[in-house]
């Protein structure tokens, strides 16, 4: 039955390798899902095969309020309010593994049989790693909803945080060298890791969280981890492990899709350095009658004679859920001659491949979406560039302002298209929270309106031309 059980975790990590490659194509994305979550049965029946499981009642109820609560978030969760649900589910893992290594600790101590000194680091590994990314989690998701703000921790808290990293250090080699036998160290250790998790996240700035959600995620992957080594299961170790690395891989992509060097991300706020994002400024005097404003007649117009149209779907694209209208437009267009390409900024939107995710709901062709490094180039040649709910990624000040706070991150070069048009519903800011030159540029003009029915009038106006 061992050799059994191992060979299945086994198997299901092969599924799990494979469906993160399929995951790395739109094209093949949904086949990769499909075959990781064939994996995770495998491992779950695996698991349940084990000679410890002793109660398959409590398991199964455990299972059915789990998937209920999980259908229950999954549907009443937004597309734009992605990133808190991962935020959220990385948050439940680390707490399952404080939970779990918490539980084996009391098993072991009650029946007097402690283990290795290897099994007492990967308690103390799990519980310290799980319970940051607990409390760690729950700050991310707050930021991610706007409940807690970018101000400044007092310097006391930023006192506080570097005592419980000390104090975990401190209790944690403690605990390992006394055998892991002493409750009291086990339990301060939690509550200082707690602490840790939100003295370590609170200082980052709004605009940084993508990064610091991806960065959790590998935590709870290194939890999860650690807690195979506690459990001695192979499964729960290979997945800890993909987990982890894959987080850490997105974390250092997205690091450099936003310009942010994860030491600065990281500790920036803590040691008062230029954490990005959050500082709202006064766009008044900024844009003081700069802008020039176009209607969707005008954009039909200036849309019927061009022959190389890019769109460049941002954040406010998800909001007014315009995949659809978009590709009305662009069927629009392509029956003119012309040709259609979509700009895909690696952090446009609120998560990794946020519109990714959007354009394949509407079934737009993958070879028409455009990374960075692809479109940017081609940029200058396109007649019209349309920015859909854009705003950060498409801001020129990211090259061109060294004071800009988003100064350095990669952006669409949509202000070197011979036309650029804005269609948004204000003048206020994007996530960064700072205003955008791209909107008084010469060659730029501004359709006010949600992006919906700003290309559903475009469309409208194009067919009666
Ligand atoms: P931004 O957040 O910079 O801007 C979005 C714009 O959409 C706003 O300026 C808003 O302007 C406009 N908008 C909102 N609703 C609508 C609507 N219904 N119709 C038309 N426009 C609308 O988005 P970007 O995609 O350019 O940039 C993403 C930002 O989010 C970056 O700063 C990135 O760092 C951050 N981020 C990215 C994550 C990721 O992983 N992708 C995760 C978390 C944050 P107005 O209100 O005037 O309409």
């Amino acid at each position: 039955m061992f050799a059994l059980i191992n060979f299945s975790y086994l198997t299901a990590a092969v599924c799990f390798i494979l469906g993160i490659k399929g995951m790395t194509r739109p094209s093949t994305a949904v086949r990769g899902n499909q075959l990781a979550a064939i994996g995770m049965l495998i491992a779950i029946v695996a698991a349940l095969l084990h000679k410890d499981v002793i109660s398959y009642a409590t398991i199964i109820a455990g299972i059915l309020l789990g998937a209920a609560i999980g259908i229950w978030l999954a549907r009443r969760t937004a597309m734009t309010a992605m990133p808190e649900l991962v935020a959220s589910l990385n948050g439940v893992g680390g707490g399952a593994s404080v939970a779990v290594a918490a539980s084996t600790w009391l098993h072991a101590s009650n029946v007097g049989i402690l283990g290795s000194t290897g099994w007492a680091v990967a308690i103390i590994a799990s519980i310290i790693i799980g319970a940051i990314t607990l409390t760690g989690s729950g700050v991310a998701v707050a930021k991610l909803k706007g409940s807690i703000g970018d101000s400044r921790i007092p310097k006391i808290w930023q006192l506080v945080t570097l005592v419980s990293l000390i104090t975990v250090v401190v209790i944690g080699s403690l605990f390992v060298a006394g055998g892991a036998g002493n409750p009291v160290l086990l339990g301060v250790a939690i509550g200082f890791c707690l602490l840790l998790g939100v003295g370590l996240v609170q200082p980052i700035g709004g605009a940084d969280m993508p990064v610091v959600v991806a960065l959790l995620n590998a935590y709870s992957g290194l939890a999860g981890a650690a807690t195979g080594f506690v459990l001695d299961n192979q499964g729960l170790i290979i997945t800890g492990s993909l987990v982890g690395a894959s987080g850490l891989i997105l974390t250092a992509v997205m690091c450099k899709a936003m310009n942010r060097s994860l030491p600065n991300v990281l500790f920036g706020g803590v040691l008062g350095g230029d954490a990005a994002g959050g500082t709202q400024q006064d766009e008044g005097d900024f844009y003081a009658g700069k802008v020039k404003y176009a209607t969707p007649d005008d954009l039909a117009l200036l849309l019927d004679g061009a022959r190389n149209v890019v769109m460049v779907p941002g954040y406010g694209l998800a909001v007014a859920q315009a995949q659809h209208s978009v590709k009305e437009l662009a069927g629009e267009l392509e029956s003119r001659g012309a040709t259609v390409n979509y700009a895909i900024h690696p952090v446009a939107g609120r998560m990794p491949g946020h519109m990714n995710v959007l354009l394949a709901e509407a079934e737009i062709p993958y070879d028409q979406l455009k990374d960075m490094d692809t479109i940017n180039p081609e940029l200058p040649r396109a007649d019209v560039a349309i920015v859909l709910g854009a705003n950060d990624v498409v801001n020129p000040a990211a090259s061109e302002d060294p004071s800009s706070p988003i100064y350095g991150m990669p952006i669409l070069d949509v202000h070197r298209a011979r036309t650029v048009v804005v269609v948004k519903r204000s003048l206020s800011p994007g996530f960064a929270g700072i205003p955008n030159s791209l909107f008084i540029r010469d060659n730029s003009l501004m359709v006010k309106g949600d992006a919906k029915d700003v290309l559903q009038a475009t469309t409208r106006a194009m067919k009666e031309l």
